[in-house]
């Protein structure tokens, strides 16, 4: 009896780390039920097309999920007759940021790919060629730490995945084009890099380089990866190289890299949905991106741990005294910092 009790413990915090093939390291932050949530709750509004009522709601929604610490600028434009809306996240209060982070929230309005013919013109889901991203944006929001915030900014691009008859004349990468040809020549030429997340949710996430990247910052994101353990999933050899929301940053001078997984069999179909998507993918490129992050600024992650380094700053360690003060009753602490 002990040992079956024992046996259900185990297996069920293992069910707890582990979905499909991969598994997120020990220590990490990310929260992948938290990653399927938000997942889930863009695939409940329906097909986000432009100008759908779907996109809408995502604005509602987006809007109530940034409303604390972020602030959340509308970018509204014209194109080909329709109304279209990027939406760029920032702290609060905060000046032009380092690093731009991306992803799109549409989805495609034809399912061009389905291998049933009679559903080619139904619209794709969208679960990981759209809510992904987002999804990956939204936990990244949650975890920076503070002191970290005002560096970084978000951007959700409308638009991108209408081209090649999509919709009608529609060309690609419509919301990060606008979004590109708007910076300001200091916001040009504060950003160190931009990095954008699409279709990140591939149950066997794989991630050779898109090579229109810089190589640089492709170094340090995919050897950080391969430091935590990821190395079947951040592989250093040249993958595709595509037309995404990473090219009108690129083409403006700046670093950019886009993390893509490009081999997802359901891409374009009907079946790009919460069945055929792993959200402990888009947790790993999170934890990684996130310690990427930190390192790149010398801040220390909390782990639930005690901190290594003697520089750690003053709110992380208020952060562990409190949480073991307080036996992990984190809910009247900060929000952005959660153990899962
Ligand atoms: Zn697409």
């Amino acid at each position: 009896m002990t040992m079956l009790v024992l046996f259900l413990i185990v297996a069920s915090m293992n069910a707890s780390k582990i979905t499909g093939e991969q598994s997120l390291r020990d220590n990490s932050l990310v929260n992948f039920g938290e990653i399927r949530e938000t997942m889930q709750a863009q695939i409940d509004m329906g097909p986000r097309i432009p100008g759908s009522e779907a996109s809408l709601l995502f604005k509602d929604w987006i809007l109530d999920k940034t409303s604390d610490t972020w602030e959340v600028n509308m970018q509204n434009f014209t194109y080909l007759e329709m109304e279209l809306r990027n939406y760029y996240i920032t702290k609060i209060g905060a000046d032009i940021p380092e690093i731009l982070f991306g992803a799109h929230y549409d989805s495609r309005a034809i399912a061009n790919l389905d291998p049933n013919p009679f559903l080619t013109d139904n619209p794709v889901p969208g679960a990981n060629d759209g809510a992904s991203g987002v999804s990956a944006i939204l936990e990244m929001m949650t975890l920076i730490p503070e002191g970290l915030e005002e560096k970084v900014g978000f951007i959700l691009f409308d638009g991108e995945d209408q081209g090649s008859g999509g919709m009608d004349s529609w060309e690609w990468i419509v919301g990060s084009n606008y979004f590109a040809d708007n910076m300001s020549e200091e916001q040009v030429n504060n950003t160190q890099v931009f990095v954008l997340f699409d279709m990140i949710a591939d149950d066997e996430l794989r991630l050779p380089y898109e090579t229109n990247g810089n190589r640089t910052y492709i170094d340090e994101i995919w050897n950080t990866g391969i430091d935590l353990g990821y190395d079947d999933i951040f592989v250093i050899e040249a993958g595709p190289n595509l037309i995404d929301d990473h090219i009108p940053f690129k083409r403006l001078g700046i670093p950019s890299v886009d993390i893509i997984d490009f081999t997802y069999p359901e891409w374009h179909t009907t079946n790009d949905d919460m069945d055929h998507i792993d959200p402990v993918s888009v947790a790993i490129v999170v934890d990684t991106v996130l310690v990427w992050l930190t390192d790149r600024y010398e801040f220390t992650l909390s782990d639930g741990t005690q901190p290594t380094s003697e520089n750690t700053p003053v709110h992380l360690e208020f952060y562990l005294f409190s949480f073991l003060l307080l036996g992990g009753a984190r809910k009247s602490l900060d929000r952005k910092t959660r153990v899962i």
